[in-house]
């Protein structure tokens, strides 16, 4: 039976000793509460690490194992060394600061923790695949466990697995900085849906998979079409437990508890901060900026006040020691700057809080200062928001949290710009009543409608939705084992028709093709076949006549130029013209296409007899497909009822005369040869599935590589095509 499986780093409670006796608590974060619904509704497993139970004595393990089962929770154990090296070295020491920006916060000592980053998750997958039914539908959060989809998609093929990253994905100028980003991109790619808070983050991730895994960016498509398969990618911004905090606001003892700060801070308007310790959180520069408000505004100082929380955390990092130290000096110079008998400008707390003095301080603040210099999302922004039944407060807002996408009425800034959130400062504790009042409604009904119940619902009813693997994909070939089942179904036929493209399919892409000549192998592949007396040969490819006669002439083959423009039939003969017609189209889009060349570095135009081809292989990835879909529009407009037709290649946009393609040399070839041969067809891009479309029924299609195919078959790389070939020879 199918169930719901969550996968997380940290499972959603903290294991206490009393005694030696194991006991759970349950936890409060965001997750926890986004999940805590759909994991006690349905019948879902969740998986991850219990957290240290170093002290929960070993005879009472299964104790705690038990509890763990109560609430349908599956422990994954760490040893300190794992915990030390993937989570607090890898995840947190490299991935967390890169993925934030702050390239120089990357630990040096971490970039070793990369092996112990891919053991643990490779220990995850291993349990998760034990504890599957092998057709669950899977969700694996954050960056932890970045490559536990692709792992876990080798062990369960047939899994369901959505994938969301809690924290940004950067741009792909940072992102390449990590040796291992093709791991990275390849685990998470191994999902079927990824979802992400933002559209930059989504953008992000999908230029860099065009970038260094080298897909076809579509514009035109939220997904991205790798291996073979389709991975949904998606939007979800995570939202809080909106009606938590608005009812916590009512409470009586929150009630009386904002009166009490009130009274305590009479005529002082109080701006709050409430961060985990993080250099993300833009705690210094924000400090500096109330600093420079008191330094500017002289009239102010006495009369604000700044309430900064700050929640200990990853004590052990020397860079968090570091920013812990920094503050503390921050603040006391601010305070013996600014500070008077009566009172002093930073009340700065440096301790976790319980729900119900945050949602108080939420309340008394005249101004939230939520002002990180990257966050994911920030959830205090929305939590202050949820907590303003009286419709009143400021929220300041970083333009570089993920909720600034969402929050267009919070007074959006710039938390580098020192001066700035200074003025910032100042327009929020001066601003009308009326303004903070349309600004905070609006404000809350973005925030109670797109809640954590409704991320949670958006992500599952995605993932549920997405194509499950195709029944109809495919089937790998890889092994002699596999090729002898081929083998099988042509031994008993008198003649196999052939064909075979070049590029990508015999030989690897070059960066031009004028590199891409045959070697040695592969020629004496081609000379095997083209004397095999039940093997009719024919090259098919999109390269020009001189080229194929160069290099194939010599042989005893059929060479079919230009995507069968030209086809030559024997050493012998002369190449024949196919078509007829006249391109009269072709000078003027010759014309067109070096204007293009001109403006796209790495681009490059083909001239071939009956058509033209424009190549971006080596142009940057994003401007090759955007510049690509301009020639298009330009072509359907200004060659409108011309004989021309237009298609894409891998990284090539190719233009020949209606009705040339590759499918017509086949029909060709088997008009001549009516009877009981077959074919097999062998190619790699779009082009080669023109002879797929057309194969008679017990013809053999294999598509090399990892793109949708129409074939029946598919070989994972040139290797496999050339090993096949052989084999096939020696039949
Ligand atoms: N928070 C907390 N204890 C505190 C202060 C804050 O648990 O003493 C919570 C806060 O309510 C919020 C979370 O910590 O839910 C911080 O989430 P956010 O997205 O703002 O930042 P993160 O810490 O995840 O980077």
């Amino acid at each position: 039976m199918s169930r719901f499986i969550i996968v997380s780093n940290r499972l959603p409670i903290t294991v206490k000793s009393e005694n030696g006796v194991p006991m759970l608590s349950d936890s409060a974060g965001g997750l926890a509460t986004a999940l805590k619904g759909p994991h006690s509704k349905s019948d879902s497993l969740w998986i991850g690490w219990p957290g240290d139970i170093s002290r929960i004595e070993k005879d009472r393990i299964h104790e705690l194992e038990g509890k763990l089962s109560e609430k349908r929770f599956s422990p994954v154990y760490l040893s300190s060394s794992e915990v030390n090296k993937y989570y607090e070295g890898f995840s947190n020491g490299v991935i967390w600061p890169l993925y934030h920006y702050l390239v120089d916060k990357v630990q040096r000592s971490a970039w070793a923790d990369w092996k112990a980053y891919h053991e643990v998750n490779q220990k995850f997958a291993d349990i998760i695949a034990s504890r599957s039914s092998g057709s669950d539908m899977i969700w694996i959060h954050d960056y932890q466990l970045s490559l536990l989809p692709g792992l876990l998609r080798k062990l369960l093929p047939n899994s369901k697995i959505g994938f969301f990253l809690h924290i940004p994905f950067p741009s792909s100028e940072v992102f390449r900085i990590l040796p291992w980003r093709e791991e990275i991109l390849e685990g998470m790619l191994g999902s079927d849906l990824i979802g992400f808070h933002t559209y930059s983050y989504l953008r992000h991730f999908k230029r860099a998979v065009a970038k260094i895994l080298g897909s076809d960016e579509d514009e035109n498509s939220e997904g991205i079409c790798i291996n073979g398969r389709n991975i949904s990618l998606g939007v979800f911004p995570i939202g809080i437990d909106v009606e938590r905090f608005s009812s916590l606001a009512r409470k009586d003892e929150v009630q009386n508890e904002i009166e009490g700060i009130r009274h305590e801070n009479p005529d002082h308007k109080i701006l709050l901060g409430v961060d985990r310790l993080d250099y993300t959180k833009g705690l210094i520069r924000r400090l500096m900026s109330f600093e420079r408000l008191l330094e500017r505004e002289p009239e102010l100082r006495g009369k604000v006040k700044l309430i900064q929380v700050v929640v200990p955390s990853r004590t052990k990092v020397d860079s968090y020691e570091h920013l812990k130290k920094e503050m503390d000096e921050l603040v006391g110079r601010i305070n013996s700057t600014y500070g008077s008998i009566k009172s002093l400008p930073v009340h700065y707390l440096y301790r976790g809080i319980s729900q119900e003095h945050l949602s108080a301080l939420y309340c008394a603040a005249d101004v939230m200062l939520v002002t990180p210099v990257r966050d994911g999302m920030n959830l205090v922004a929305k939590e202050f928001v949820a907590s303003r039944n009286d419709e009143n407060g400021v929220l300041i807002l970083s333009e570089f949290a993920g909720a600034a996408d969402e929050l267009a009425e919070a007074l959006i800034v710039n938390p580098y710009d020192v001066d700035r959130l200074a003025l910032f400062m100042k327009k929020a504790i001066l601003m009308s009543e009326n303004e903070k009042t349309s600004r905070m409604k609006r404000l809350r009904e973005r925030v109670f409608n797109y809640d954590a119940f409704h991320w949670t619902s958006a992500f599952v009813n995605a993932l549920e939705k997405v194509a499950m693997p195709l029944a109809n994909q495919p089937l790998v070939i890889s092994s002699p084992d596999d090729f002898e089942k081929l083998f099988e179904k042509i031994k008993r036929v008198p003649e196999i028709h052939l064909f075979l493209d070049y590029d990508g399919t015999l030989v690897p892409f070059a960066e031009t093709p004028e590199i891409a000549v045959p070697d040695k192998e592969l020629l004496e592949i081609i000379s095997a076949l083209s004397v095999h007396h039940g093997i009719d040969l024919h090259l098919v490819s999109g390269r020009t006549r001189d080229t194929l006669e160069k290099w194939f002439g010599h042989f005893s083959l059929s060479l079919h130029a230009e995507h069968g423009f030209f086809s030559k039939m024997s050493p012998e003969s002369e190449w024949i013209q196919n078509h007829h017609e006249n391109p009269a189209w072709k000078a003027m889009l010759e014309k067109l296409l070096d204007e293009y060349t001109l403006e796209t570095p790495g681009s490059m135009v083909e001239r071939k007899s009956g058509g033209v081809a424009w190549h971006y292989r080596m142009s940057d990835p994003e401007m090759g497909v955007k510049q690509a879909r301009n020639i298009r529009k330009r072509v359907d407009i200004d060659f409108q009822g011309s004989k021309v037709e237009m298609f894409n290649g891998e990284k090539v946009l190719e233009f020949r005369a209606k009705g040339v393609n590759k499918g017509a040399v086949i029909l060709k070839t088997l008009q001549k040869n009516p009877g009981s041969s077959t074919c097999i067809a062998i190619g790699d891009d779009r082009t080669d599935e023109d002879m797929f479309a057309v194969l008679p029924p017990g013809s053999i299609g294999i598509h090399v590589g990892k793109k949708n195919t129409r074939a029946a078959f598919r070989f994972a790389d040139i290797a496999c095509t050339r090993l096949f070939l052989r084999k096939l020879s020696e039949l």
